[in-house]
């Protein structure tokens, strides 16, 4: 029988043995409570057959329970001190490689190989956004991201038109997938605890983004206008971003849509639609 991590005791027994501090630069929060790795690995359906991409493994917590379901999991870890730790403690799981590396540099297609896959991780919350986008904006073949992250950021993610914490993030996440907050995760399910509090978010990859636009760069150039900007009207917005006079003017009376109004109210739709009226007027 394997000993399980993911309690305190054994957190504690590892990072001695390896003389480990948790290092605050790097994220690393461990986990500490098998219910929540259990949760994660349910949340993400793991099960023999599957490929998992795991973000930070930190010393193997999630990569057992998720090695444990029987999936083929690939981990990537930054903190050049890890593999050898993660060699010991993973020692009996035959399913599990570890990739040293930058999850925002390593090629992931490269190491995920053909096929879906899934993306499991307790993300380091100093880069959750720029991680999120990146396995986004790439249109990887991934099927579900289930991911731990400060709660502010899902309350980001799952937002909606008009609230204070809508924004860029939950335009891409929402336009991408599905997402929903699966379970609230309290500071003292971690070693050391984190000073704010966490959720597991579960998102649902869309086969199809949630609305057409012709142009996907220009949506985005246009969503990040808005919100760059958020308290001015949309046209205001857009030209502090550089759209010229003509150009917004011309997408507003074809595309219909109020200029006065404010880029937080918009729907997807509404992005869509004032993008698609760019991209023709720029022909
Ligand atoms: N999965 C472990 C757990 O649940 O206990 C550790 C989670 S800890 C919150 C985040 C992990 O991500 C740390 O192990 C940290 O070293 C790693 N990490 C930080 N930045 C990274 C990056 N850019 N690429 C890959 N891993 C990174």
């Amino acid at each position: 029988l394997k000993t399980t991590i993911a309690t305190p005791s054994v957190t504690r027994h590892i990072m001695k043995a390896f003389n480990l501090r948790a290092s605050k630069r790097l994220g690393q929060n461990f986990l500490v409570d098998a219910n929540i790795v259990r949760g994660i690995v349910d949340a993400a359906g793991a099960k023999p057959g599957d490929k998992i991409l795991e973000i930070g493994p930190g010393i193997g917590t999630l990569t057992q329970g998720l090695a444990e379901s029987g999936a083929d999991v690939t981990a990537v870890e930054l903190d050049k001190k890890l593999p050898a730790v993660l060699a010991e403690t993973l020692a009996g799981y035959d399913n599990v490689r570890i990739v040293p590396g930058d999850i925002l540099k390593v090629n992931i297609p490269e190491i995920m190989g053909e096929g879906p896959f899934k993306v499991a991780a307790n993300l380091p919350y100093y880069i959750t956004t720029p991680i999120l986008m990146e396995l986004l904006e790439k249109h990887l073949p991934i099927s579900i991201l289930v991911t731990m992250v400060q709660k502010e950021v899902a309350l980001r993610m799952i937002a909606k038109p008009g609230s204070k914490a809508y924004g860029a993030l939950s335009v891409a996440v929402q336009y991408y997938t599905k997402p929903h907050i699966a379970f609230d995760v309290p500071p003292r399910s971690f070693i050391p605890a984190p000073e704010v509090d966490s959720v597991v978010i579960v998102c649902d990859v869309r086969e199809q983004p949630a609305v057409e636009v012709k142009d996907e760069k220009m949506f985005f150039k246009v969503v990040k206008a808005a919100f760059g900007q958020r308290r001015k009207t949309i046209a205001n917005a857009m030209k502090g971003a550089g759209f010229t006079k003509d150009a917004i003017e011309a997408a507003f009376t074809k595309s219909g849509i109020d200029s006065g109004r404010r880029g937080e109210t918009f729907t997807l739709k509404e992005f869509a639609a004032l993008a698609d009226a760019l991209v023709v007027t720029n022909l």
